[in-house]
């Protein structure tokens, strides 16, 4: 049970004062639903409203806190804006409204009275004046206005003074709670305890004081690495004393296997399955990760996996992101096992009822060997029979909570992960907690390279030109539409446009589109167009990155291709070069390319190697970016910025070990602390985990 010492943080921010309905909504869009969540959403800088200059010194851009006298108000006539013309006696200005009411300037300015505006000083051709200003108050009030205001993310619809009004509300149902740090470390450290800093995380004097360095914002991304670390490794802890199973195997399956595949084996793959293999014949649990560039050839790694696990009487089961891509995965494997005595069934929320419940019978009778699966796998009425695998693929970009839930279906089945993002060790901490790692370091003999071409968006012309010829040979085009900074409705934009205009080139039957705005049936109908049917151009916003495999698509146009990290564009370019005809990816850039971005696309054009790219663009762009980046696959801390404060979750991660090594149970009183720390970040079901939980 949780503390009743949180309830306040947890109610919904539709219980603070001033919000109702209609606020609530935007701020659950915002931050969350709850208190709590505000607590969370930090300042990312500072207005310093404290400057007074004389209005004949301000400068243009200044922000300016000036008491003024009224002294008349002109109204607007057709699109001419009203003026206010105010002075003191250092000078007089304007204050200047765009579609103003005439009651409403009235009132606020009544005529020879002084008043308190705070706003952004211009000079418009010598003309001196403040347009909309934050601030008009009656001088009595002039304290209502603060001399450092703390600017934070908003969503349209939500004034910016709300939601500051409402972070405050929220700071004061913040209890005082007992300290989960220990105690040297916070000496040492000179971080102020968890009440104090958050006072100090959204009262900043200085935009300094809004980065990730400062101490306030140090120790709450220490907190909050601290509960997932000791989520991770509760859980972890529970499923080991569960313990796993040992999966040993004759080798017949896979030898049969092997024998008929029509290529060899890469040395890296034999030694990755020899790892794995490894592990699942020991009584612990698996946790693996495999690693690997696009096209390495995990799936067959993982495979051979699965294999070992049916020879030694167990089920495996592999999850893929979407429906579309459990059925290729199911007719691929069937194809590549055909022969084998297995049976490979297939898992989604879109089978009819039937075709359900015949799935749902075959895994829990044991006469389904492979699953193949999506999310709908982990629904109540999904039994396995002897689950003894989990493969996942990274795509799915599981959480800590969700892993959570997973370990309460109560089974332990070995985990083996498969990522293409060759993202630092320190950092999958944070989702997998401690794993094995094996690479992939080779690539399947006989690969071509993929001719990849930087072509300038002014000869647009032509690319159209290629995309009609590629398509008329019975060949697939993917085109990738802009990422226009972080808003999903422009690329929208982007993506709809190039698809109209593509119709008109193409034919409509020709082409597809799909975004992340789509209804998840409507993409995979549009998808499917793609991948099974005639549409030979899909048009998409980055979703198509999750991993879709249509081999017949040999040509691949990135629009504004300086725009992605180049991670994401070598992930993009892997979704061609899949069969034994040439491919090409084309690289449409800006004119206006930076030396970065130019330095960036030359790599793209001259390298092959995924980790090759990933290490240059870190040292390119800097981690910041890499990693800040919403494609990057790591998991969304509010506070904590891991591009800065991996040191922190080092230390999280040994202090964790201390922990749990002298408190399993968290029933010390820095332990019971502790459980305070995972009921805030919400990590109630690691402390069921626990004895008294
Ligand atoms: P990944 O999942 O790592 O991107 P896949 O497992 O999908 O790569 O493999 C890509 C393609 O390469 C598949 O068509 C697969 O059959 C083929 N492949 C895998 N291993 C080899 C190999 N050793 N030699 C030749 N082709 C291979
Ligand atoms: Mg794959």
């Amino acid at each position: 049970m949780r503390p009743s010492l949180l309830d306040p943080l947890f109610a919904s921010t539709q219980s603070l004062k001033g919000i109702g309905p209609r606020f609530g909504v935007f701020i659950a869009k915002l931050c969350g639903p709850l208190v709590v969540d505000l607590l969370w959403h930090k300042p990312f800088r500072v207005i310093d409203r404290s400057a007074a200059p004389a209005i004949m010194r301000a400068l243009p851009g200044q922000t300016v806190t000036l008491e003024v006298t009224v002294e008349t108000i002109q109204m607007g006539k057709h699109s001419q804006p009203s003026r206010v013309r105010v002075s003191n006696a250092t000078g007089f200005m304007d204050i200047v409204y765009f579609k103003a009411h005439e009651a409403t300037l009235e009132k606020q300015f009544p005529v020879g009275e002084t008043i308190v505006v705070s706003g952004t000083f211009d000079d418009f051709n010598g003309k001196k004046q403040i347009t909309h200003p934050d601030y008009v108050l009656p001088l009595s009030r002039k304290d209502e206005i603060p001399k450092v205001e703390p600017i934070y993310n908003l969503t349209a619809g939500l004034p910016s003074k709300s939601l500051r009004k409402t972070i405050a509300l929220a700071l004061q149902c913040a209890p005082e709670l007992p300290e989960w740090i220990d105690a040297d470390y916070l000496k040492k450290q000179n971080w102020p305890i968890w009440h104090k800093a958050l006072q100090t995380l959204h009262n900043p004097r200085s935009d300094v004081e809004c980065t990730s360095q400062n101490p306030a914002r140090c120790r709450l991304a220490y907190d909050e690495l601290l509960a997932n670390q000791l989520a991770l490794a509760l859980t972890r802890e529970k499923t080991r004393v569960l313990k796993g199973h040992a999966l040993i195997g004759d080798g017949n399956l896979q030898k049969q296997f092997l024998t008929q595949l029509p290529f060899e084996l890469t040395n890296s793959q034999k030694e990755a399955i020899k790892e794995i293999a490894g592990d699942m014949q020991h009584g612990n649990r698996m946790l693996r990760m495999l690693q690997g560039d696009v096209g390495s050839g995990k799936t067959l790694v993982a495979l051979m996996a699965m294999l070992q696990a049916v020879e030694a009487d167990a089920q495996s089961c592999l999850m893929v992101p979407t429906e579309l891509l459990a059925q290729q995965h199911f007719a691929s494997l069937s194809k590549i096992t055909a022969g084998l005595p297995i049976t490979i069934t297939l898992l989604h929320s879109k089978l009819n009822a039937a075709a359900r419940r015949e799935a749902l019978e075959a895994m829990g009778s044991g006469t389904a060997h492979i699953i193949i699966g999506t999310h709908a796998v982990f629904q109540d009425d999904v039994h396995f029979h002897n689950l003894g695998l989990i493969v996942i693929d990274e795509q799915h970009r599981f959480g800590v909570h969700q892993r959570l839930a997973l370990s309460e279906k109560g089974t332990t089945p070995d985990l083996l992960v498969m990522t293409a993002t060759p993202i630092p060790r320190t950092l999958t901490l944070t989702t997998y907690g401690d794993m094995e790692v094996s690479k992939l370091t080779e690539k399947p003999a006989g690969r071509r390279m993929i001719d990849t071409r930087t072509i300038s968006l002014s000869r647009m012309d032509e690319v159209v030109d290629a995309v009609a010829r590629k398509i008329k040979t019975g060949e697939k085009a993917y085109w990738v539409c802009p990422l226009v900074e972080e808003s999903e409705l422009i690329d929208l934009a982007a993506a709809t446009e190039r698809h109209a205009m593509m119709k008109l080139h193409l034919g409509e039957e020709n082409v597809a589109l799909v975004h992340g705005q789509m209804k998840s049936l409507m993409r995979e109908q549009e998808m499917e167009r793609f991948a099974k049917g005639n549409a030979g151009l899909l048009i998409a916003t980055t979703v198509i990155e999750v991993g879709v495999d249509v081999p017949e698509a040999t040509l691949m146009v990135i629009e504004h291709a300086e725009r992605f990290g180049l991670a994401q564009l070598h992930q993009l370019r892997g979704r061609v070069g899949r069969n034994d005809k040439p491919s090409t990816c084309l690289l449409l850039f800006s004119d206006k390319l930076g030396e970065v971005a130019k330095a960036r696309l030359k790599m793209m054009r001259e390298t092959d190697d995924g980790f090759k790219i990933a290490e240059e663009d870190l040292r390119l762009r800097g981690p910041g970016e890499v990693l800040g980046s919403r494609q990057s696959g790591l998991p969304d801390f509010k506070i904590a910025d891991l591009s800065t404060h991996q040191e922190l979750l080092q230390t999280a991660r040994d202090d964790t070990k201390l922990i749990l090594h002298k408190d399993p149970d968290l029933e010390t009183p820095r332990g019971k602390a502790l459980r305070h720390l995972l009921y805030l970040f919400q990590y109630d079901k690691a402390i069921k985990t626990l004895r008294s939980g």
